[in-house]
Formats: structure tokens, sequence, C-alpha cells
């Protein structure tokens, strides 16, 4: 990080800047900074087109007028409900540790937030999104984001777990974090310890490219869950990066084979500056349909849309129903085969019989929703 390439000239020490690539550092940083760790720009090919490189290098075509140009597209701001913490779903909180990254990926959704490079959050701030989760028992879930989590150093890393954990209604704590994309080498034996001693920790990161899963990569993955975390990926379909099936299958296909489950898919949200690196809605459900069949299960990310304006996300899968009736429903599965699942009859329906015993728990959560 201390290595990290940051301005013009840094860039150019290490590629030969397009014109379009050298006329975005005027005016790109203004739109959203600009930050790339050694070892993430040497993945990237030569030429202004090569995919990790539109990932990590500002473009002109940022500035550009897009169709839908939102500083904040999933309402964050307006779902805070402590500083830097949002809560929206209700039986999870996103906790926004931290604004730095060590890479700032030029399709990032949270550019409002992102890159200011405050950094770490203030102690008061902190005590007040502490006292938020500790009143809210309904919050079994707190989700370390901001920026990069893993940015900062391992005390203070491990003095947040710590105060996490002394919340007796926390049960999962994940983190999310690109570093092991971006910077492997984060990943420590003793980094491993302390999510392993703060457990059940899931760590979820943010490979979008096979060629991003390196032998470093690897090794730092191989380190997470032989240290027993669970790590789950999120990747968003980018144009001109992999909205290609056949290098959403690669990526999937690699990550399982290396222990981390494809989690979600994202569609790229309309944040400013990202008009040039994202799909139609259309083009991102053809990759999923042409996947849907052929790659195992274990393998297959959940393709999902964040409503924009802070509506939440919404999952979309491919409709296989043709027909339905008051008692039944046909389909058409996924290598044409058609036939119907009829219904049992009403009147056959019974809740189980300790349904009850869970009720309680269960509206208890649903009452939390206070924002
Ligand atoms: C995406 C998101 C979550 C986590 O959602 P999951 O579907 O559980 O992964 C939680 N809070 C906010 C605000 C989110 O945007
Ligand atoms: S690592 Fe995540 S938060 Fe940071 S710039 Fe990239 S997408 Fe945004």
């Amino acid at each position: 990080m201390r290595h990290a390439l940051k301005n013009k000239n840094d860039f150019e020490r290490v590629f030969k800047l397009s014109p379009g690539e050298s006329e975005a550092f005027e005016q790109g940083r203004e739109i959203f900074n600009i930050r790339c760790t050694p070892y993430y720009a040497s993945l990237a090919g030569d030429f202004e087109e090569e995919p990790i490189r539109r990932i990590l290098m500002p473009h002109r075509l940022e500035m550009r007028d897009g169709t839908q140009q939102m500083a904040d597209p999933l309402g964050e701001k307006r779902n805070q409900a402590a500083p830097r913490l949002v809560h929206r779903y209700s039986d999870r909180a996103l906790f926004l540790i931290t604004d730095f990254c060590s890479v700032y990926c030029r399709h990032c959704t949270r550019k409002h937030f992102t890159g200011r490079e405050q950094a770490l959050i203030r102690p008061s701030e902190y005590e007040e999104a502490l006292s938020y989760i500790a009143s809210h028992p309904g919050v079994r879930e707190v989700i370390l984001s901001g920026g990069d989590p893993l940015t900062i150093a391992d005390g203070a890393l491990e003095r947040i777990l710590t105060d996490l954990r002394a919340i007796e209604h926390v049960e999962i704590i994940r983190v999310g974090t690109r570093m092991p994309v971006v910077a492997p080498m984060r990943v420590t034996d003793e980094l491993v310890r302390i999510l392993r001693r703060h457990g059940p920790v899931y760590l979820m990161t943010h490979f979008n490219h096979p060629r991003e899963l390196t032998a470093e990569a690897a090794q730092a993955l191989g380190r997470l869950v032989d240290g027993g975390i669970p790590v789950m990926n999120q990747m968003v379909l980018l144009n001109g990066v992999n909205n290609h099936a056949a290098i959403v299958q690669a990526l999937s296909r690699r990550l399982l084979f290396l222990r981390v489950k494809p989690y979600y898919m994202f569609q790229c949200d309309p944040s400013v500056g990202t008009d040039h690196l994202r799909t139609s809605i259309d083009e991102s459900l053809e990759i999923q349909k042409e996947l849907w069949g052929h790659l195992s299960g274990l393998a297959m990310p959940t393709y999902a849309v964040d409503i924009p304006e802070g509506g939440g996300k919404t999952v979309l899968t491919p409709n296989f129903e043709i027909a339905r009736d008051e008692h039944s429903r046909r389909y058409r599965g996924w290598d044409g085969v058609e036939a119907s699942y009829v219904n049992p009859a009403p009147e056959r329906r019974r809740l189980p019989a300790d349904a009850g015993v869970y009720a309680d728990e269960w509206n208890e959560i649903t009452r939390s929703r206070k924002y």
C-alpha cells in the first residue's frame, strides 16, 4: 500500500497511457479517487481495453454524461441508522469502518463515501454505531465494509471484532474485502488467526475475472479456508471485462476449486462514471441463462440487481414457467423438457405443530425494523 500508484506519474512508470486514460487523470480524481497496488497493476495488460486495466484505470468516458448517473445508487445516506451504519434489512447491518481502499475500482458503487481517505471511523462515531447495534437485538449479523476493512491494521481490526463479539446478539460477522484480489499478501497467518478467534467470520471477496486468480491469490484463499474462514465471492458483471458466459464460468469454476463459493453476480449499479462499464439487464440475464443447467449449482452465483434509490436487492432467475392455473403450474426446463407441477389439495395444509416455539423469535426479529 505504501508503494501504491496514485497519480499520473506513478501510472506512467508502469503503463503507456492512451489519450483517453491520460485525459482522465486531469479530471477523473474529482469523480473518484485513483489508487492501485503495484501487484494489481502487474496483472493488467498493455492495451486500453484489457479487462483488468478497465477496472483499475481511470478513463475519459467516466466524465461523459451517461444514461443514469447516481452519487448514491443504493440510497445508503438516507438509510444510515447511526454514523456509517446502514440498517436496511432487519437482521443485518452494514458498518462502513473505513473509506480507504488499496485500489479504487472504477465501477465502485459507493463513490459517495469511498476514497475520501478520511480513513478510520472517528471514536465518537464508532461508539454511536456500536451502541446502536448493542441496543437492537434484531441485528444478528454485522457486515464490515467500507472502503476495505482489511486496509486497517491488525490491532485496530481486532479491537472492532472484540467489541462486536461483546454484543451477545451479534451471531455472524462478515468482512467484505478486495484484499485477496488486489493485495493477497495482506492475508497473513496472523490475520487469519484474528478472524478465527472472533468467528464465525465470513469473508466476502470480489474477484471479477479469472486472471485475478493468480498463484498468490490462490494461496491467500487457501490460508483463509484452511484457517476455518468460509470465503464467498461477489462479482459484478462489467462491460468489456467479464460480460461473457465463458468468463463467468471460468471464474466460478476456479473459485469453487479453491473452495470459494460464488455468492452473488451483481448488476453494476448506475454509480457516476460507470456507463461504459455497465451491461444491460437483458444482457446479464442472457449470460445467466447460458450458464443455467451447465454450471454446478455450487459454482452458480445468484444474479442480483440492487434497485436504485435504496430499493434493496432483487434476485433474478430465468423464468421457466409457461402457464399456470388454480391448481398447477407448467414449466419448460433449461433443456426444453415440459411438465406440470400439481399442487396438493388446499385442505391438506398444516402448519408445523411446533411453529409457535419459533414464532416468538421471528416476530421479535421482524419487529426490530426501526428504520
Ligand atoms: C447487500 C446488503 C446486505 C447483505 O445482503 P445479503 O443478501 O444478506 O448478502 C446488507 N445490508 C445492505 C445495506 C446491503 O446493501
Ligand atoms: S474495493 Fe470495493 S469499496 Fe473499494 S473501490 Fe473497489 S468496489 Fe469500491
